[in-house]
Formats: structure tokens, sequence, C-alpha cells
């Protein structure tokens, strides 16, 4: 009889809480990966960095298992068409895997565990990806903490009580003992080699150290990057909080944002394609297609904004503070939705993790679960006064700055913001 363990994005063999329990509690555990096409099907990029990512992955984990006389079953397909081709092939009594909270996941899970406890297949599924998953971190009053702050206080308070420790060495012994078998390539699933690297999945000691002085300055190399890393579980939550923990109370904050934003898609799936505060969906969007195109190609004639979108559109990567202020010019400035802006992001970003994306642009957009009043815009000339005095990002992404070929501002700032709250102030009194 035969344990599966499900990989998802928890690509990794060491502290993978799904694996070690299911090593610890069966004895014929064989792992599997499929490439999912409800997900792969909807990417346009075919060079897509991410997808490349996560095969090389899978390729190295499987030679890993190799090495231990085990394989991994790999297939490509949507999991619940899988799942019944696998009962055939295997005598599969039970399933592994790790939980994911995304609306998505949560429906697959759903109908992959009705699909096997029809056949009488166990189906177990661990938290893994966050420290506390949504439910676990309440308010007095057991509901879910609609702003960060209180939530994070009770988050490190339940952190510090809980000893959170990576787990030990799984039960090897406990792999199926199967010769290798078929591997897919990028080509079979019509996906090619892009020219993005990925960063490396090494934390940084040095660079969390000192995190608190160094993030918000985009021409420092002042952040962990790790963020691919935490969206496809190639490190480990445990181990990170744990070195952020003990280096850096500032990145330890942020790996609450995360889990803040998790929580609040877990409990909110309607955020997806609705405003946090609904009120907001009120706002008459400008949507302006021919400015939403330069917003893209980092043709605003704002400087910061077009360094921001280059950086963007070249590494699959973009400074969290220039993040916000790209995010705040679309939203504030042009008047365009957020929603459009989240889905370039979702195409771009190899970071991309969709309820930070929800988060982070709702937040921009006054629209979500932030205190800040709207009518505060970010001034684009003060954020690179005070984040890239000497224009060193700035020139690095933009070096025509300062040329006739630079682009003239696209709006003028103080008209954009007084339209921008004029705008808002409408949409909310009505
Ligand atoms: P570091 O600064 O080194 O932080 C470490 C880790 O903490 C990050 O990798 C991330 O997992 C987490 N983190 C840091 N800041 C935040 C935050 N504000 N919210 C949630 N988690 C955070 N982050 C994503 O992971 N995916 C996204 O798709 C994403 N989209 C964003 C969109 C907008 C408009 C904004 C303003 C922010 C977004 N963020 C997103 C948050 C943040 O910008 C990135 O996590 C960060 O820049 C990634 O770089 P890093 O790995 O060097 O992070």
């Amino acid at each position: 009889k035969t344990t599966l363990f499900w990989f998802r994005r928890d690509l990794r063999l060491e502290d993978n809480t799904g694996l070690f329990y299911a090593l610890q509690q069966e004895e014929s555990v064989l792992p599997l990966f499929i490439f999912d096409r409800n997900i792969l099907d909807l990417l346009e990029d075919k060079k897509d960095a991410r997808v490349e990512f996560i095969h090389r992955e899978i390729l190295d984990i499987k030679a890993q298992l190799e090495k231990k006389g085990s394989s991994m079953l790999v297939r490509y397909g949507k999991p619940e068409e899988i799942f019944p081709e696998l009962l055939e092939e295997y005598d599969i009594q039970s399933v592994y895997t790790n939980r994911d909270y995304e609306p998505y996941a949560k429906e697959r899970d759903k109908q992959i565990e009705k699909l096997l406890k029809e056949k009488s297949v166990s189906f177990f599924a661990f938290k893994d990806q966050v420290i506390f998953e949504p439910g676990e971190i309440l308010n007095g009053s057991g509901e879910f903490y609609k702003v960060f702050t209180p939530f994070s206080k009770t988050w490190l308070e339940k952190f510090k009580e809980s000893q959170v420790e990576p787990l030990g060495e799984p039960k090897w012994k406990n792999l199926q003992k199967i010769d290798p078998l078929k591997e897919i390539t990028l080509g079979e699933m019509g996906f090619e080699k892009s020219e993005i690297e990925i960063p490396s999945r090494v934390a940084d000691k040095d660079i969390i150290s000192h995190y608190d002085q160094t993030r918000n300055f985009p021409a420092k190399d002042g952040t962990s990057r790790l963020g691919i890393h935490l969206r496809f579980g190639t490190i480990s939550i445990r181990k990170l909080a744990k070195i952020a923990f003990n280096l850096n109370e500032t990145y330890l904050n942020e790996l609450i944002w995360r889990e803040f934003y998790m929580m609040i898609l877990g409990y909110n799936p309607q955020v997806v394609d609705q405003a946090f505060k609904p009120a907001y969906d009120q706002i008459p969007w400008r949507n302006n297609e021919t400015e939403f195109e330069a917003w893209c190609e980092g043709k605003t004639g704002y400087p910061i904004v077009d360094a921001g979108m280059r950086e963007l559109n070249i590494t699959g990567y973009m400074h969290n503070r220039v993040r916000m202020i790209v995010a705040s010019f679309l939203t504030k400035h042009l008047l365009i939705d957020w929603r459009w802006g989240e889905a370039y992001f979702a195409k771009k970003l190899l970071d991309f993790e969709l309820a930070s994306n929800n988060g982070g642009w709702q937040w921009a957009a006054g629209t979500g679960t932030d205190a800040q009043p709207y009518f505060r815009v970010f001034n684009p000339e003060s954020q690179t006064e005070k984040f890239d005095k000497d224009l060193k990002y700035i020139k690095k992404w933009v070096p025509e700055l300062g040329t006739s070929s630079y682009p003239k501002p696209i709006v003028d700032h103080k008209f954009a913001r007084q339209r921008a709250i004029d705008t808002y102030k409408k949409a909310l009194d009505q």
C-alpha cells in the first residue's frame, strides 16, 4: 500500500511538516508533484520564470529522493483528473499534504478530499507555510483582527509562548523504494526557460541584522529577497522566523505582515476582486488605457515610478518602497483601478503572493485594512528626496534621465493630487 505526499508550495525536504508526518506515520511514502493546468493555463508568458523555477526545484528534489532509493511522481494536468488516474495505478491508502489558504487551493483540496474519501482513501493536511494560520490569532472577542498592529502584538506573544522550532530529521527509511520515475520537461508543458535570475535562497544574516536601517533605500542591497522562496516553500518559515527573532524585530514584523494578509484573505475571500472597505468600490476610476500602458512600461515621466516599473519588467522584482510609490501613483495620480495594477504585478513578480499583493494594492489605494486616510497621497518627488536622494536607484533603471528622450510628466502632481482627493471624497460621501 502506498501513501502519497503531495508537494504544492512547500518545495523542500527539510522541515516540511506534511512530509515529516507522512514518514513518521506511514511505511511506504511516495512523493508527488502535479504541474497544475488549472493554474498554468492562465499564464500568458510562456517564459514565466516562476514555472521554470518550480520545475528546477522539483527535478532537484526528485534527484535527492532518488539518492535515498525512492523517487517522485511528476504529473502534468488537473489534480481532479490526475488523482483518479493515480488511484487506478497505485494501491493508495492515504494522501498527506500541507494546507494552502488561497481560495482556489481551498476549493481544490475540498474536491480532492471528497474524491479520495469516496474511494476510502484518507487525506491529511498540515500547517506548514505559516507560523500561525487564519483562525489562530484572534482578538478578545474571538474575531479576526481588521488592523495590523494589535494582530502583530498577539502574534508575537503567541510566538514567544509557543517556541516554534524546525522539525528534526524525517524517517527517510519510510520512503517507498522505487526505480527513478519519469520526468517532465518544461517544453512538454509548453514553457521555455526565461532570462530572469532567481535570488538566492540563503537568508543573509548580515542583511537581516541591518534590515531596520537599510530596508527603505532601493539603491541598497538592504532586503532579503526571500519572497519567492517563501512563496514556494523553498525556505522554511519556522527557520526564517527563528533567525528573524534572534536578529531583527523589524524583519520579523514583515513576516507578520505576510501572515496578516493571509489571514485577511482567509476570512475575506471577496477581497480578491472587491475593496475590503465596500464603500470604496464606488470610486469612479478613470481607467485610461494609454496612461496604464505608460505606467506599465515605465514611461510616466516620474523617474522613481519609471525606475520601479522597469526594475519589475526586467528582473521580476521591485523594492517595497517603490512598490508603494508606483501603486499609489497608479491609483491616486492616474485614478486607475487598483485591480489593474494588482493583475500586472501578479504577472510580473517572482514573489507574487495573492494575499500580500492584494493587501499591498488595497493599502496603496486606501481601500484596504489600513486606517490611513485616503487624502494622504504619496509625492513621488519627496519620496525620491527621502529614499533615493543621490538618484542612484533611478539612474540605474532610467539612464536617459535628463535627456530629451525621457518623457514629460504624464500628469501634473498638484493637479493629480487634488483630483484624487476630490474623486475619493465625492465617491465616499455618496
Ligand atoms: P523583505 O523586505 O526582505 O521581507 C521579507 C519577507 O517578508 C518578504 O519576502 C515577504 O514574504 C514578507 N513581507 C515583507 N513586506 C511585506 C508586506 N508589506 N506584506 C506582506 N509580506 C511582506 N509581497 C509578496 O511577497 N508578494 C507580492 O505579490 C507582493 N505584492 C506587493 C504589492 C504592493 C503594491 C506592495 C506595496 C507590496 C507588495 N508585497 C508583496 C510586499 C513587499 O513589497 C514584498 O514582500 C517585498 O518587497 C519582497 O522583497 P524581499 O523578499 O526582499 O522582502
